[in-house]
């Protein structure tokens, strides 16, 4: 019973808000006459409706579908399975479609409860994004209403303090982080609601705030002096992420246009991948970290070993020679025993260095597999597929958004953690080839990856 109050809360925080947000965003695009907002009306409806079928909330499918079908034809995209699924909802009898809130209704949560664990606020990361701005990120949206600067001067005693109270909450009970610009830095939990961030100094600085969703950004104006850039030692857990380069040694991958290899490409793209994530705080580890070769059930069994929270497998995808030109895009598998349609071609070529035996073991495995588990794989793949497509966008327009699907991926099979594999691109396609071996492509990419990490331990800590 308690779980499934947890369960239910769980979602109705995480998704309630982003989903009525989203869906009146995508309602709007679809009625526009440019195609891009049309596209992002018909992504918008895609990532909801996934997150409406992990809830099983059938109204929500049928309002998805029903903006699929209605964008997709304008785009000329094959909408015909979504016209399937919808009729199948259509002809579903009324039967109660949420038992869990069926349940708990009887039972009568009392509605103050509800109210206290969705609106506290809980300061989630603070870290320097470069040497002047100091960024905090939080559990929810912060309002402007919640936030108080005031400064207390002392001119004789040389003490110059900024004050700011946020209305949230502090994991632990006080935390100081360095700046040269600034004496001291402090952060506190002043009363049961308000955490209270001191600067404190021995002349004036000047300082900015911005808040954007969930982050509050403070930015202290150099003037003339030198400012160095110090890491913040935080005393809060630190999150651990193994990175698995696909492939390495006499296994080389796909090799694909102009023979570029696989098992090269995506060790580039993981190096880049951790240093960014070292920088954010992270530990991390690598299954590989040169051209040698690891078996695949040994890359979870490490991952396991090392108590990861995240495990993300990094390859690239092709395609024989003469379609080369028709795959591209950026895929992001989780492991799940039904498979996705079009996960056949990648299941292959990522699934061969297995025997029957292990294939069969493994099998085992992976019908023990949690729901839980299948479901928090499944959001970081939407978060880091968002992400990556946000990070690459701007500069590569015509990046393709391969979606997210699901597959028995062996190298996934066995990790204690939600667990991804990321397919950064088609290595056969000419564009895309030339782009992946690129480092200014590479780092975009990591950065996509490493935000969608950020964003994905913001909603599940
Ligand atoms: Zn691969």
């Amino acid at each position: 019973m308690r779980f499934l109050l947890a369960f239910l809360l769980f979602y109705t925080v995480l998704f309630a808000d982003v989903n009525t947000d989203t869906l009146k965003r995508a309602d709007v695009n679809s009625k526009s006459s440019s195609k891009s907002e049309i596209i992002r009306a018909y992504n918008d409806y895609r990532n909801i409706y996934i997150r409406a079928l992990m809830k099983d909330d059938d109204k929500l499918c049928k309002t998805c579908l029903s903006g699929l079908i209605k964008t997709g034809k304008k785009l000329h995209i094959d909408v015909i399975q979504y016209e399937v699924k919808l009729k199948k909802l259509r002809n579903k009898k009324s039967k109660k479609s949420k038992p869990h809130k069926k349940l708990i209704d009887k039972k009568k949560t009392p509605k103050k409860l509800k109210n206290s664990i969705s609106s506290k606020n809980k300061l989630r990361s603070i870290r320097w994004k470069d040497s002047q701005r100091l960024v905090l990120r939080f559990s929810r949206d912060i309002k402007k209403s919640e936030l108080n600067r005031f400064s207390l001067n002392d001119t004789k005693k040389k003490k110059f303090k900024t004050i700011y109270d946020i209305y949230a909450v502090l994991s632990q009970k006080t935390m100081s982080l360095k700046h040269t610009s600034v004496k001291k830095i402090r952060l506190a939990q002043f009363d049961q609601k308000t955490l209270r961030i001191v600067f404190e100094s021995d002349a004036k600085i000047k300082q900015q705030y911005k808040i954007s969703g969930n982050e509050l950004t403070i930015k202290m104006s150099s003037e003339n002096r030198e400012l160095v850039y110090i890491p913040i030692k935080a005393n809060q857990s630190r999150k651990i992420i193994v990175i698995d380069p696909g492939h390495g040694g006499r296994d080389s991958g796909a090799v694909g246009y102009k023979k570029y290899r696989e098992k090269i490409v995506v060790l580039q793209t993981s190096k880049k991948l951790r240093d960014i994530l070292v920088k954010r705080g992270y530990t991390v580890y690598m299954t590989r970290n040169g051209d040698n070769f690891v078996k695949l059930r040994k890359r979870t069994k490490f991952a396991n070993k090392k108590k990861a929270d995240l495990f993300l497998s990094i390859h690239a995808n092709s395609v024989p020679k003469r379609n080369r030109k028709k795959a591209q895009g950026i895929e992001i598998y989780f492991l799940s025993t039904k498979r996705s349609q079009r996960a056949e071609n990648t299941l292959r070529a990522e699934n061969a260095d297995i025997s029957k035996m292990e294939k069969s073991g493994m099998n085992a495995t992976l019908h023990l597999m949690s729901r839980e588990k299948i479901f928090a794989s499944n959001k970081l793949a939407i978060d880091l597929q968002q992400n990556m497509l946000a990070s690459l966008k701007p500069r590569y327009k015509n990046v393709r958004d391969g979606g997210v699907r699901s597959g028995p991926f062996w190298v996934l099979v066995g990790a204690e953690m939600p667990a991804v594999l990321i397919e950064i691109g088609f290595i056969s396609h000419p564009t895309e080839a030339k782009r992946m071996v690129d480092h200014r492509y590479q780092k975009k990419q990591a950065i996509g990856i490493a935000n969608g990490v950020d964003r994905y331990f913001a909603k599940n800590p």
